[in-house]
């Protein structure tokens, strides 16, 4: 088994921390992707189906405004929010039912914490026509069910999770458990870039449209290349989307933000690089969230998409080679950047993505008026509506 040694990882993180009878399905999913990944047939495929089905490529905008306020660096915006199903999401389940196809796979699976995986995953298992089935803590059931029922209307069957704490680690668990029992005709549709190996390595490579739009339009726009880009993390998808073809660019400063929940320092957060040590989750090795016996400790933030106690193994690596440094915003903190750009941006961010607008608050006051500053905005809010009117609208109603 030469082949796993060094493959699949990121200085040390990643691998494949797996029961033995699924690394036949790994294999035949790296040997598909191998193949496909440098078929000019399936790249333009997938370019077609992101350019006709998803609306890319989403806009670099301009936000005078925000940059106005703050009277330091340009701020851009990188607009996934447009995307169709309203989150970067729907890039990576493109890409992934694509290789389903090609792997003659009949029934999609995938976990969902907030539903906006579930809903990529079976909106684009819809238009395939494969049978989709997702699983989603019974809990996330109940916080979430505006999504729950888009993927019923979708066509999706929504198993819900019971065990454990009823949420995304869960439903993981469970949706691994599937693949293991019908692998043969099933392919997993991971949520982000993380996982056992090839998942993060594939994740990444159908995000990274993200930073390779970003880069050619900020050329355009300003002819040269940012000083700065923000992105929120949780798995790590929509960062490493952005960040991974700037990599080798050593004088653009990225920035990862992670949820600091109630405040990093009181347990309730879900900050895995800010507060994690290594250890092994979900079939890779990397930061994690845990207590002195290695058991996970439960991550927290307002915000689903962010609410995970691991995170993709690139970004440990990234992380512990200063390549990218991680920084995190407490809930209130993304929320008040909710408010701010609502107001005079006109645009209604995503939770997730919140957290990396505000983290500006702390950068632009190093800025200076000739640097660029590029926020990934992740997705759009319009599934954080009820967060909204209770912690945004019925807070300023109270105030007044
Ligand atoms: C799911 C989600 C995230 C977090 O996932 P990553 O893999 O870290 O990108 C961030 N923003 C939005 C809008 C999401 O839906």
């Amino acid at each position: 088994m030469t082949r796993f040694n060094k493959i699949g990882y990121f200085g040390e993180y990643g691998g494949q921390f797996i029961p033995e009878i699924l690394r036949p399905a790994l294999i035949e999913l790296e040997d598909a992707y191998n193949k496909l990944k440098d078929d000019p047939q399936f790249q333009q495929k997938f370019k077609e189906e992101l350019h006709d089905y998803a609306g890319r490529p989403t806009a670099l905008y301009f936000a005078e405004n925000l940059t106005k306020h703050f009277q330091k660096a340009k701020i851009y915006l990188k607009r996934e929010d447009l995307n169709h199903t309203g989150a970067h999401k729907i890039n990576n389940a493109i890409g992934q039912i694509l290789l389903a196809q090609y792997m003659n796979k009949k029934r999609i699976i995938a976990e969902t914490g907030a539903g906006q995986h579930g809903v990529a995953t079976a909106t684009v298992a819809a238009r395939a026509g494969l049978e989709c089935c997702i699983y989603m803590g019974a809990e996330d059931i109940e916080r979430q069910h505006p999504n729950v029922q888009r993927m019923r209307l979708l066509g999706a069957e929504v198993k819900p999770v019971h065990s454990g704490t009823a949420t995304l680690k869960d439903a993981t668990n469970e949706a691994m458990r599937d693949w293991l029992a019908n692998v043969k005709t099933t392919h997993y549709i991971i949520g982000s870039v993380v996982g056992p190996h090839p998942f993060p390595m594939i994740v990444r490579d159908f995000q990274k449209i993200i930073g390779e739009e970003t880069r050619a339009q900020i050329q355009k726009k300003e002819n040269h290349l940012p000083d700065y880009i923000l992105a929120c993390v949780g798995g790590g998808s929509n960062a490493i989307g952005i960040f991974h073809p700037f990599l080798e660019d050593a004088e653009v400063k990225l920035i990862g933000v992670e949820a600091a929940g109630l405040g990093i320092d009181s347990h309730q957060h879900a900050a895995t690089l800010g507060r994690g040590s290594c250890g092994i989750f979900h079939g890779m090795k990397t930061y994690i969230l845990q207590n002195a016996d290695g058991q996970i400790q439960l991550p927290y933030s307002l915000s689903a998409g962010l609410d995970y106690p691991g995170v993709g193994p690139e970004h440990s690596y990234l992380f512990n080679s200063k390549r990218v440094e991680y920084n995190s915003v407490t809930d209130q903190e993304a929320l008040n950047a909710v408010a701010l750009l609502s107001r005079i941006e006109g645009i209604i961010p995503a939770l997730e993505s919140a957290h990396a607008l505000a983290y500006l608050n702390y950068l632009m006051p190093k800025t200076q008026k000739e640097e660029i500053v590029i926020v990934n905005l992740s997705g759009r809010g319009d599934k954080d509506m009820d967060i909204y009117i209770t912690h945004i609208c019925e807070a300023e109603k109270n105030k007044q």
